[in-house]
């Protein structure tokens, strides 16, 4: 955010969120975000099912949760809002749930307020804010009026972390990511999704060319790479596996998905 308070969407320039809206079949998107999209489109074609799968996992992954007992939920990195966002699945399951959205793009921010009508018996809040500073980030008021960190908390790092390059930050993603981990209390939950090239590595390399090109380096990481992420904790059925094959719905399976389609793995883990 600019020193007067007003938002640079720094529209010249094509955008992450930007360009996964564009990928979701949605709006909030311009022109310089839809010439990079094109081009990672046409280095990865499978790039529009790959945003879909993922954010379904999304949604199957939140409505397990909230059935499961979670709460209260820490999303970091949550994109442009579609429906049904977050909250909406977790607060069907159990009203009264607690949710907090985080992300860095101003764009984000601008559309927040999508984000914000919280069913009346629960409560949601929005930080913008930076996951490669995580002290920062945890330090938000809005943050630390709306979770309690005595109770579980169900974080989610979806599609994120392929952002965060190991040379961006000292020691890298999984330095951020053992961060946030110790500020959590037991019982509490970390699910990841991440683009990996394990499937399809011509591809990947590709896609990952077209967003560098674009202006935003990227990190896709193999399998072994991601479990390490979850290190410490007890990984759930049925571990870290291709995004569709994570407790997939019959209507999921009907889909016949590949894992290269899907691109990422997910996982889901909860603290001892
Ligand atoms: N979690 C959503 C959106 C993924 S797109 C989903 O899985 O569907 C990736 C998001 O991460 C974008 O909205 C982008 O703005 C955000 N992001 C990228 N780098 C970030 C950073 N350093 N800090 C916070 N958010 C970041």
């Amino acid at each position: 955010m600019a020193d007067n308070g007003t938002v640079d969407l720094r529209l010249d320039q094509a955008h992450s969120a930007r360009m996964y809206d564009y990928y979701l079949g949605g709006t909030t998107n311009f022109p310089a975000d839809r010439e990079a999209a094109g081009k990672a489109l046409a280095a990865f074609p499978s790039i529009l099912a790959t945003a879909r799968i993922n954010r379904r996992f999304l949604q199957r992954s939140t409505r397990f949760l909230a059935e499961q007992g979670m709460t209260q939920f820490f999303d970091v990195g949550t994109g442009i809002p579609t429906s049904p966002n977050l909250h909406e699945v977790a607060q069907e399951v159990t009203p009264s749930a607690r949710v907090v959205y985080t992300d860095n793009d101003p764009i984000v921010l601008a559309h927040a307020r999508a984000l914000l009508h919280s069913h009346a018996e629960g409560r949601t809040a929005y930080a913008h804010a930076d996951v490669t500073d995580p002290a920062d980030l945890l330090a938000t008021a809005e943050i630390s009026e709306t979770l309690d960190f005595t109770r579980p908390i169900a974080l989610s790092l979806n599609a994120l972390l392929h952002f965060i390059t190991d040379d961006r930050v000292d020691g890298g993603a999984h330095s951020i990511v053992e961060h946030f981990k110790a500020a959590l209390p037991s019982g509490s939950t970390l699910t990841i999704t991440h683009v990996t090239p394990d499937f399809d590595p011509e591809g990947i390399a590709r896609l990952t060319g077209a967003y560098r090109a674009a202006g935003t380096p990227g990190q896709a990481r193999q399998h072994a790479d991601i479990v390490r992420l979850f290190d410490g904790w007890d990984l759930l059925d049925p571990g870290v596996v291709p995004t569709h094959r994570w407790r997939p719905t019959p209507e999921d399976q009907a889909e016949n998905v590949t894992d290269a389609e899907a691109a990422c793995y997910a996982g889901i883990a909860r603290k001892p």
